[in-house]
């Protein structure tokens, strides 16, 4: 933004037609003239650095003779020198333009040195043309000492016009200054207030007024008038703090008059053309004709309003969304193909043949009876996993649009509802500002993290999604900010979650549950290979000419560095690798034909101003591009293998390594189980330990009510069983009487709760009273009762998955949940020794018996 730039000594000068860009303005440019992209491409494109070019007003009179000059500045404040330019680079550019034969250019001899935040490079099919677009941002004013020329562009020798920070700092303890700087504040101030009864944005230009100073912001404002080249000159012109400050002030005032006056005489033509668009859009809405009635009353009331009336803006608001929605629009359906449609998915998705075949029978149903109610489908799996990409697959096969509601965290009714006009800030809810952005009204609507909806005294979303997923009702919609009714009848909702149990029941009626569990290391490594990686590179510009991601680096990838249910992070860590290998060849091309942007926006709190910017088409000098010369730059580069070492210096050290387990097991008292969680099977570990106390017991990790339960049943249950267990005697210290047990459940930030963990409790208590540690490579689930019963939990499979993701191989389950081993691929099964625990339970008595109360060998479980 606008803080003290250093420059260069020399800047690539982009010519600019009758038009200035001032410092803090903020311009948008299509460069299709051989001079000024090969000028975009040297001084911006090709740098690693982030390049400046300067920004030189031109102003060209119809004249005899052929040359070039510099002219001085129009208010011209600071001696500076009226340069001649150099005339063969001019000759040069006239031959090549012939129609400027007879004109003189005028160059402007200060002009405003501009960075890029956003370039994008395009090459036109069939000419093989290069053209740029270029956002560029003025950053300080120079005046040009000499221009020559650099290849087809001009060069300038210029020199810095602005104050450094030491003279700043001086400038602004002047009293005049001071005073300068209220009366335009002052002024600017007015200027927005007349504006905030018109637009939304002006709570952004407050802000300004209050962070940038005041210098800067007098150029702002000014960028954002239209006045005449030549004031735009003369604005350019004011070195002097007090003298662009007067001037700037001046300029308010006078938009400030003339909106005065204009309303005075009632010439409201800008409410009136608003109005006219208003209504035309509103025409062309296909509205039914009682909403249509509805709407015009409400543009009746809004013609009688004046702008600065409270609720003139709040009615245009809501014919606008009127006016948007997609009250006859569709996307046209074409018979569905079947086989299309599986090919589709099979092209998408590895694996999932059942949920597949699932998919093709829900639209076989659709193909045979399009207006039929069946299900709602909905995906339940942790994340990653593909659900949404199914369902977007799922629009792709019915050539319809896709749109994704967000339901995680809704707690309030209005968030599905909409908000009564009456409030404050009212607004529509989800669904029909969903409907808003995807324009038919048929899309294929995924209403995502369904189970994430709670209710509270705010009303209960789940309430009105059964009203929007029910067929009888959503023919007639009703949100309250919308006032009348829509019908979502045409709508397919397909819907995500992560676990079944928070749907509340009625919800989960209306619905088909589709389970889609984590995936195996194996089934992660082909999605890799056949999905993500192509996918990936293909998101970066990139092809295997240019990167190779090697399947045992994929592996190490999944082993090492994610150790998740889905693929969400393995992509990520794959997009970090493209990153990295994109940066590496465009350093090594000169020029690479990128249709993507590769320079993202900065953000900037200016946002506004490039709203105002104008698009300014640079001239077109046509030239003959050799299509030869771009093919060869791409085809220089050598292909890019990734290595370990290229995965350590872009992912950085591995973060798993398979040896966790056995250290944290390394002391009595910790033992290993396994959770299932919204991000599917996890191992926990549970960490208990004695100090000397009352016998109370403290729990920590962010313990549910049920989970401490089971705490409380695991150590009276070891208690009671002390002699039995040979617990009292262990290291020759009672650990049983005047001690305190303390409980932990790391991680310590993630909330924890439900039964499953009763066995390993157990297991932890007993380890820590009999000093003996638990082994590393077992992992164990089940509910305890008091009376020592385990009893079956859930989630089976994605526990047993999420043992195998951690290296472990033994697991001991409840008995009657040996009949779930069914649902684990057998090639993860194979490598996994279950014990389940009746087994368990003999095991310990032979242990019990043979290894005695001092035994410090492992306790085996
Ligand atoms: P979810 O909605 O379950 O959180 P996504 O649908 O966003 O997951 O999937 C994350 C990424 O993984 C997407 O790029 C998706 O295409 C990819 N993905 C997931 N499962 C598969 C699969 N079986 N085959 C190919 N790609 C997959």
């Amino acid at each position: 933004m606008a803080e003290l730039v250093e420059l260069p000594s020399r800047l690539g000068i982009l010519p600019f037609r009758n038009k200035v860009l001032l410092p803090g303005a903020i311009i948008r440019i299509r460069c299709t003239s051989p001079s000024s992209v090969k000028l975009v491409e040297q001084e911006l494109w090709q740098r690693e650095e982030k390049g400046l070019i300067g920004v030189l007003p031109v102003r060209d009179t119809e004249a005899a003779a052929v040359g070039s000059m510099l002219s001085p500045g129009v208010g011209n404040d600071s001696g500076e020198r009226s340069l001649k330019g150099p005339a063969d680079v001019l000759g040069d550019s006239q031959k090549q333009d012939g129609k400027n034969q007879q004109e003189l250019i005028h160059w402007h001899n200060r002009g405003v040195a501009a960075r890029a935040l956003h370039l994008s490079r395009g090459v036109e099919k069939p000419s093989g043309r290069v053209t740029y677009i270029v956002v560029l941002e003025g950053l300080c004013r120079f005046s040009v000492q000499e221009l020559s020329a650099r290849g087809n562009y001009y060069i300038a020798r210029i020199s810095h016009l602005d104050m450094t920070k030491a003279e700043l700092e001086q400038a602004e303890q002047d009293p005049d200054l001071i005073l300068l700087s209220r009366q335009f504040k002052a002024t600017a101030m007015e200027l927005i207030s007349v504006l905030e009864q018109k637009q939304k944005t002006v709570g952004r230009t407050k802000v300004l007024l209050e962070t940038v100073p005041v210098h800067r912001l007098a150029d702002i404002f000014v960028a954002s008038f239209e006045i005449s080249f030549e004031e735009q000159l003369s604005m350019l012109d004011s070195i002097d703090l007090k003298v662009r400050l007067s001037k700037a002030t001046e300029l308010v005032d006078r938009h400030l008059q003339m909106r005065a006056i204009k309303e005075e005489l009632g010439d409201n033509d800008d409410d009136e053309d608003d109005i006219a668009a208003l209504e035309r859009k509103m025409q062309s809405a296909g509205m039914p004709p009682n909403i249509w009635k509805h709407a015009q009353r409400e543009l009746r009331r809004l013609r009688k309003m004046q702008p600065q009336q409270p609720g003139y803006s709040s009615s245009c608001v809501y014919l606008e969304l009127l006016a948007d929605l997609p009250w006859q629009k569709v996307s046209e359906e074409h018979v569905l193909d079947l086989r299309a449609a599986k090919e589709r998915l099979d092209h998408d998705h590895y694996g999932l043949v059942k949920i597949k075949q699932r998919i093709i029978e829900y639209l076989a149903v659709r193909k045979l009876k399009p207006d039929a109610r069946g299900p709602v489908l909905c995906f339940v799996g942790p994340p990653g996993v593909g659900k949404t990409s199914l369902a977007s697959s799922i629009a792709a096969a019915l050539n319809r649009k896709f749109v994704r509601i967000s339901l995680g965290g809704v707690k309030d009714e209005a968030d599905i509802r909409g908000h009564r006009r009456t409030y404050i800030g009212s607004m529509p809810g989800r669904l029909i500002d969903g409907l808003k952005r995807v324009a038919v009204n048929n899309p294929v609507m995924l209403l995502d993290e369904i189970d994430k909806t709670g209710s509270d005294v705010r009303g209960d979303p789940a309430s009105a999604l059964l009203e929007v997923l029910d067929p009888e009702q959503n023919k007639t919609f009703n949100d309250h900010y919308l006032n009348v009714p829509f019908d979502l009848s045409k709508v397919i909702f397909v819907a995500t979650a992560n676990r079944i149990q928070p749907i509340p029941p009625p919800l989960l009626d209306r619905m088909e549950v589709i389970e889609l569990p984590g995936y195996t290391p194996e089934e992660k490594l082909k999605i890799a290979m056949k999905h993500l990686i192509p996918r990936v590179l293909d998101q970066h510009g990139l092809s295997s000419e240019f990167l190779q991601i090697p399947e045992a680096m994929v592996k190490i990838i999944i082993q090492r560095y994610t150790r998740e249910a889905g693929v969400r992070n393995l992509e990520r860590n794959l997009a970090a690798l493209a990153r990295a290998a994109a940066v590496k060849v465009a350093e090594q091309e000169r020029a690479v034909q990128l249709t993507r942007d590769v320079h993202p926006m900065t953000s900037s709190i200016l946002d506004t101003r490039l709203a105002d910017a104008a698009e300014v088409e640079m001239e077109v000098i046509p030239m003959g591009v050799n299509r030869q010369e771009i093919s060869n730059a791409f085809s220089s580069t050598s292909v890019l293998v990734v290595d370990e070492a290229m995965l350590e210096k872009v992912l950085g050290p591995p973060r798993f390594d398979g040896r966790e387990a056995a250290e944290r097991v390394a002391t009595p008292g910790v033992s290993v189980g396994l959770v299932w969680t919204s991000f599917g099977g996890e191992v926990q570990f549970v960490e208990a330990t004695a100090m000397v106390g009352k016998g109370d017991l403290h729990l920590t990790g962010q313990l549910g009510d049920i989970i401490k339960e089971s705490a409380q049943i695991a150590l009276t249950w070891v208690r009671a069983r002390a002699a039995d267990l040979k617990l009292s005697a262990a290291g020759g210290v009672n650990l049983l009487e005047n001690r305190d047990i303390h409980i932990h459940f790391p991680a310590g930030a993630v909330p924890k709760d439900g039964p499953s963990a009763g066995v390993t409790l157990v297991t932890s208590l007993v380890s820590l009273f009999s000093q003996r540690k638990v082994r590393a490579d077992t992992a164990m689930t089940g509910e305890m009762t008091l009376r020592g019963l385990v009893l079956p939990v859930g989630g089976i499979k994605d526990k047993v998955l999420a043992a195998h993701r951690y290296g472990i191989n033994r697991v001991i389950l409840p008995e009657r949940n040996l009949k779930d081993l069914a649902e684990v691929p057998s090639a993860i099964l194979a490598g996994i020794e279950v014990v389940d625990e009746l087994i368990k339970r003999l095991l310990l008595k032979r242990s019990g018996r043979k290894g005695g109360g001092n035994s410090k060998e492992n306790l085996v479980m």
